[in-house]
């Protein structure tokens, strides 16, 4: 195992890039930490496939350094950086059995034949295959060959890391939970660096123990899914963590407090002034209170998701969304506050510290 530093690591698939636009990835400087559970998190084309290519070697850098305990390995070749990656779609020898399948990429590190066999039969337990351990993989479901894939990414236990990009895909609902969690059992059996590329937020928040958030091209945020959710550092991870997601109201700061169209809202702290930027409030929609004190709002549907309420609302020439227990009253005409310490401040989409005193 190792831990994987990337330094000012930039991207481009065009021959002759014109401008930002151009690259897949715009700077990338972060460490995956020796034995860390990383889950990435961003939406389609964002850079996620790109960034973990460039980690296992399939793709070089245009620019930037990929190190492995210190040491450069960005002109080495995937082989020689001793990575396992598991893909979207199976990768698999169809005429091979399933034993065969998972026994080949020990084979060819020259396991023993007696150490390679115990760990066959571990992963076969791992990917409930055991009943078909003899048969070819060509008749088995789309479903099947997957879980040889990863059966065959985890056999190894000297690789660097292991790499999974999107892993779960063609894999059913049900199954899918099962597995997660038996990566998850994994890696607290054998402390592997794992990198985990996900599009699905319960996906990244119930795998990863750090989940890093790319939004095209860039590192938004890293954190635990609590830092996710409680302080998104960026307003587009306010958006996408959390379900509904973040209310991201266009404010203008005053002092301690902002304001919302005709409405003062109080800061549970002093901003630096801001000129001329963009400033947001944001605040989720379990932090949005209906009473009687505050903004007037008008309620436009209310959807009923489980033990929860979702109110849709009018608030200041505003969309605002409020989560309610299933159980408690939306009132006819509410008026809305919101809670102190789930209030935070964006300037130009990125999150203000309102710890810091005015100067
Ligand atoms: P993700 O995995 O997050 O969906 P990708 O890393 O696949 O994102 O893609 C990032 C960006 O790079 C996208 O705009 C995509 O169209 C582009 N891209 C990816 N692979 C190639 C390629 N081989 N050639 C040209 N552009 C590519
Ligand atoms: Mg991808």
């Amino acid at each position: 195992m190792a831990t994987i530093e990337l330094s000012s690591v930039r991207h481009t698939y065009a021959p002759n890039p014109d401008g930002e636009a151009a690259y897949a990835l715009k700077q990338i400087d972060h460490t995956f930490e020796n034995g860390g559970a990383y889950a990435l998190l961003g939406p389609s084309g964002c850079g996620k496939t790109t960034l973990l290519n460039i980690i296992s070697g399939l793709v070089a850098p245009s620019e930037g350094q990929v190190l492995f305990d210190g040491d450069d390995v960005t002109q080495l070749s995937t082989a020689k950086r001793n990575i396992a990656q598991v893909f979207q779609f199976p990768v698999i020898y169809d005429t091979m059995t399933v034993r065969e399948n998972l026994a080949f990429p020990l084979r060819n590190r020259r396991v023993k034949r007696r150490d390679a066999r115990a760990r066959v039969d571990e992963m076969l337990d791992v990917i409930g295959l055991g009943a078909k351990a003899n048969r070819r993989a060509r008749g088995l479901t789309a479903d099947e060959k997957q879980k040889i894939s990863l059966g065959r990414g985890l056999v190894r236990s000297d690789v660097n890391a292991i790499l999974f990009d999107e892993p779960l895909t063609v894999i059913d609902p049900l199954m899918k939970w099962e597995l997660r969690a038996q990566l998850k059992e994994m890696h607290r059996r054998f402390g592997y660096t794992m990198v985990y590329v996900t599009h699905d937020q319960t996906e990244a928040l119930t795998f990863a123990d750090q989940v890093v958030v790319m939004y095209e091209g860039e590192v938004v945020q890293v954190g635990t899914p609590e830092d996710l959710f409680e302080r998104p550092k960026h307003t587009f991870v306010g958006y996408f963590i959390g379900s509904p997601g973040m209310n991201v109201l266009p404010v203008m700061v005053d002092g301690a407090s902002v304001r919302l169209g005709e409405y003062t809202i109080d800061l549970p702290g002093s901003p630096k002034p801001y000129l001329a930027r963009k400033l947001e409030l944001g605040i989720r929609p379990e932090h949005v209170r209906l009473g009687a004190e505050g903004i007037p709002a008008t309620v436009q549907r209310v959807e009923d998701a489980g033990r929860l309420k979702i109110v849709r609302m009018k608030a200041g020439g505003r969309d605002v969304v409020a989560v309610l227990h299933e159980g408690e009253e939306v009132p006819a005409d509410p008026k809305i506050t919101f809670d102190p310490g789930g209030i935070n401040l964006y300037a130009d989409s990125w999150r203000v510290d309102l710890a810091e005193p005015a100067p």
